[in-house]
């Protein structure tokens, strides 16, 4: 009797472990042909200048809705993708789009567009993002690349070098996430990052856990330090932007300023000009 029921169970995990598998190669086929069906799309995050409030550039983030299984969130999916290299196929058309978008602004603003460790190992990064700027004419100025701690980790080497290139090519580094990846501090000093984004989890409470402060302050002292600018990421509430604000943190995103959208939803800032002269005519 036991051994039947241990036989059943062992077919009850097996027969899970199949459904898993075949979900998850479903997942992967339809990540290689979600771009190619239409199924990608950008939302577009601000990020503000926390002295003037000044808008200054905008994150791009990929939302994918899928045919059947309606909105996938960007943490499900991209894991998924990296490891099929889905990712590959996904994150060029993430980074032309992106370039094409803010090449046609009137307004210089600039653009922050995440990049996985699978992409920046890959042989030919470097070349396709150089084609990318050449292609959409952007200037590389306005292209800042955001790379988590943990993307650095797989090939140090590799990814010191094609930072470096990326730096070269005059596009800026972002290290995103800061503090919740390994080995934070060295990874400052080896890799030609010019921000610091301090992840949100740091940010939550800022104003009311004096630890969360604690923190927050020595990544500030730190960035000053090493000439690198800090940027918040997730300010939720006017106690926090306050607290970031006095403790003369460069920049924020979150949603208490905006939240990931369309890019039409800014219409209005990235052709002031624009705007003000359909104002002026309307007047005259
Ligand atoms: P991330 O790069 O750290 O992006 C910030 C995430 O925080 C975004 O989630 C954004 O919507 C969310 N967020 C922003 N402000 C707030 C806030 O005030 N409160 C809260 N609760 N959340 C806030 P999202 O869009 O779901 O993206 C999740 C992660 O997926 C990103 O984290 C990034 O690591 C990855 N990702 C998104 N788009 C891309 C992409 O195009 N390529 C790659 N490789 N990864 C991407
Ligand atoms: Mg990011
Ligand atoms: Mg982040
Ligand atoms: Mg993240």
């Amino acid at each position: 009797r036991v051994k039947a029921e241990g036989r059943g169970t062992h077919r009850f995990f097996e027969a899970s472990m199949n459904a898993l598998v075949r979900e998850r190669r479903l997942m992967e086929h339809d990540l290689h042909q979600a771009v190619a069906h239409g199924e990608m799309r950008l939302v577009y995050q601000p990020q503000h200048q926390l002295a003037t409030r000044a808008l200054i550039g905008f994150e791009v983030l990929l939302r994918w809705q899928h045919p059947v299984r309606g909105a996938v969130s960007p943490a499900d999916f991209i894991p998924i993708a990296e490891e099929c290299g889905a990712i590959l196929t996904i994150g060029a058309w993430v980074l032309s789009q992106a370039c094409r978008e803010a090449a046609g602004w009137t307004n210089p603003l600039s653009i922050a567009v995440n990049v996985s460790a699978v992409q920046i190992l890959a042989p030919h990064f470097i070349q396709s993002v150089d084609d990318i700027l050449r292609e959409t004419g952007l200037a590389p100025e306005r292209l800042e690349i955001e790379i988590t701690e943990t993307a650095l980790i797989r090939d140090p080497e590799r990814a010191a070098s094609t930072l470096r290139d990326l730096k070269a090519l005059g596009i800026r580094l972002a290290m995103d996430d800061f503090g919740t990846g390994y080995s934070s501090l060295s990874n400052l000093r080896s890799y030609p990052f010019d921000k610091i984004k301090i992840d949100r989890s740091f940010i939550q409470a800022v104003d009311s856990n004096s630890q969360a402060a604690a923190i927050v302050r020595s990544v500030l002292g730190l960035g000053r330090g090493l000439g690198l600018q800090v940027l918040a990421e997730g300010v939720e509430t006017e106690g926090e932007l306050r607290f970031l604000h006095g403790e003369r943190c460069h920049a924020a995103q979150g949603f208490l300023m905006g939240r990931p959208a369309p890019i039409e939803t800014f219409a209005a800032h990235l052709h002031p000009s624009e705007a003000q002269t359909a104002v002026s005519s309307k007047a005259a």
